[in-house]
C-alpha cells in the first residue's frame, strides 16, 4: 500500500471541504481498502466520513430516507425496510459475509467497484484501470462478465445486490457538494455504461458526496430478489433479480424489475416491465419479458451462459409472483 495522508471529517462541511481539496471519501473501506493494498487505487488523502451523521433510517410520507452511512446491515434488518421492502432487505442479506455488511455503509455499496478479475490483476490490461490499455476479459476468461450494456472497451459487471434492489424500487440518489448544494438523481441515471470511457463509472462530481437514498412508497403487489450465484454465500451474483409485480384477475396490473450480474450497471429495461402489464400472468407474458430483457443479448465465450440463465431465471421469478 502506498502511503497516503488521513484526515477524520467531524461534519458534513468539513467533509465536503475535504473532498473538494481533493480528498477521497472513506467510510467502512470494505472495497477501498483491498484497491489500496493492490495499488489498484492509490489517492493521497483519505476523508473518514464515519463520523459525521447520516446514520438514520426516517419515514418518508409512506416511504423511506436512508442515511448514506447506514451499514448494509443495520439497513437489512430495520423494521421499515422489512415491512415495506422486503426485495431491499433479502438483496441485502444476500451480499457479502455478515462481517462485512456490518461495516458496509449504503452510499458505498452503491459505489463498490467491479470484482473483474483482470481490474485486481495489476499486470493484466484493463481500460478501467488503465485507459487505453486494452481489456483482457474480452477474449480472455469472461464467465461473470456482462452480457448486456458492454462495449469493445469494457464488460465488466457492477457488484451491487443492493442497487439491484433499490432501481426496482424507484430510488433516488441525494448528494451534497461544497457549499451545501444538493443535487437529487434517479438511481437509474447515476450509473454510466462504459462505452469508449469505462473508468468514468457514475455522474457524480468530483468530491460530490452521496448523503441519503430516499425510496417512494412500494409499489403494489409482491416482491422478490432471487440471487443465482455459485456458492450459497458470499459470491457475487451471476443473475440476480429484484421483482415487484401485482396481478389482478389473472392480469398483470404493475411490474417493477431490474437485475443484477447482467451489465455494468443495475440494469432496467421498460420493454421488459411492458411486456407484462396488462397481460394475462402466464408464460407467454413471462416469455417475451425475457424475449425483451434478452434482444441485445450477447456473451462472450464463458458466459454465454448468461443468456440462457437469466431467461430461465426471470420466467421462475414471475411464475413465483404470479402464483
Ligand atoms: Fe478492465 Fe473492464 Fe476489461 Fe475488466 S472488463 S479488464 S474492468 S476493461
Amino acid at each position: 500500500m502506498k502511503p497516503f495522508d488521513f484526515a477524520r471529517a467531524d461534519s458534513m462541511d468539513s467533509a465536503l471541504a475535504a473532498g473538494a481539496a481533493g480528498g477521497r471519501y472513506i467510510a467502512g473501506g470494505t472495497n477501498l481498502i483491498d484497491l489500496m493494498k493492490l495499488q489498484v487505487e492509490t489517492p493521497e488523502r483519505l476523508v473518514d466520513i464515519g463520523r459525521i451523521g447520516l446514520d438514520q433510517v426516517e419515514d418518508l410520507e409512506g416511504g423511506v430516507r436512508i442515511g448514506a452511512l447506514v451499514p448494509n446491515s443495520d439497513l437489512a434488518a430495520h423494521p421499515l425496510i422489512r415491512s415495506r421492502y422486503p426485495m431491499l432487505s433479502r438483496a441485502l442479506l444476500a451480499g457479502a459475509s455478515a462481517q462485512l455488511r456490518n461495516k458496509a455503509s449504503t452510499g458505498g455499496n452503491l459505489l463498490q467497484r467491479t470484482r473483474c478479475y483482470y481490474f485486481y490483476e495489476t499486470a493484466a490490461r484493463c481500460n478501467k484501470r488503465e485507459p487505453g490499455s486494452g481489456c483482457d476479459a474480452i477474449g480472455g476468461f469472461n464467465r461473470i462478465h456482462a452480457i448486456l450494456g458492454g462495449s469493445p472497451s469494457c464488460i465488466a459487471t457492477h457488484p451491487s445486490d443492493m442497487a439491484v434492489a433499490m432501481l426496482a424500487l424507484d430510488a433516488v440518489v441525494v448528494t451534497a457538494r461544497a457549499g451545501g448544494e444538493e443535487r437529487r438523481i434517479r438511481l437509474g441515471d447515476l450509473y454510466c455504461l462504459p462505452g469508449d470511457t469505462p473508468w468514468i463509472e457514475t455522474l457524480l462530481e468530483p468530491g460530490e458526496l452521496i448523503t441519503a437514498i430516499e425510496l417512494p412508497p412500494p409499489p403494489p403487489g409482491r416482491q422478490l430478489y432471487r440471487k443465482v450465484r455459485d456458492r450459497a454465500s458470499y459470491a457475487f451474483a451471476l443473475v440476480s433479480v429484484a421483482a415487484a409485480v401485482s396481478v389482478e384477475n389473472g392480469t398483470i396490473a404493475s411490474a417493477k424489475l431490474a437485475f443484477g450480474g447482467l451489465a455494468p450497471k443495475p440494469w432496467r429495461d421498460p420493454a421488459v416491465e411492458a411486456a407484462l402489464v396488462g397481460q394475462p400472468a402466464g408464460t407467454a407474458a413471462f416469455e417475451a419479458a425475457a424475449d425483451a430483457l434478452l434482444a441485445d443479448a450477447r456473451g462472450y465465450g464463458h458466459n454465454d451462459f448468461k443468456v440462457v440463465l437469466a431467461r430461465r431465471t426471470l420466467i421462475a421469478c414471475l411464475r413465483d409472483l404470479a402464483s
